[in-house]
């Protein structure tokens, strides 16, 4: 539900600070979240193994594979060795 904080917090969806007073949504015994997190998060849920979302994956591959045949970014390889 959608509720005013009651105290300082921390968003468990993106990490940034909830001040007392701000609007945020919550449910009994989750931490609270901003509203517009929680509205992506419950997008992203939604549409995870739905076609859109496949769709959007292989969008951002073909992406990412396109810059790295330019030379944009570094290979595979050398993305993931951190
Ligand atoms: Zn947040």
């Amino acid at each position: 539900m959608i509720i005013t904080a009651k105290f300082d917090s921390t968003c468990k969806s993106c990490g940034r600070d909830i001040a007392a007073g701000e609007i945020v949504r919550w449910e009994r015994g989750a931490p609270a979240t901003h509203v517009d997190c929680a509205e992506i998060e419950a997008k992203a849920e939604q549409e995870k193994g739905t076609p859109a979302f496949h769709a959007l994956l292989s969008a951002i591959e073909a992406r990412y594979d396109e810059l790295v045949r330019a030379k944009l970014l570094p290979s595979e390889g050398s993305v993931h060795d951190h």
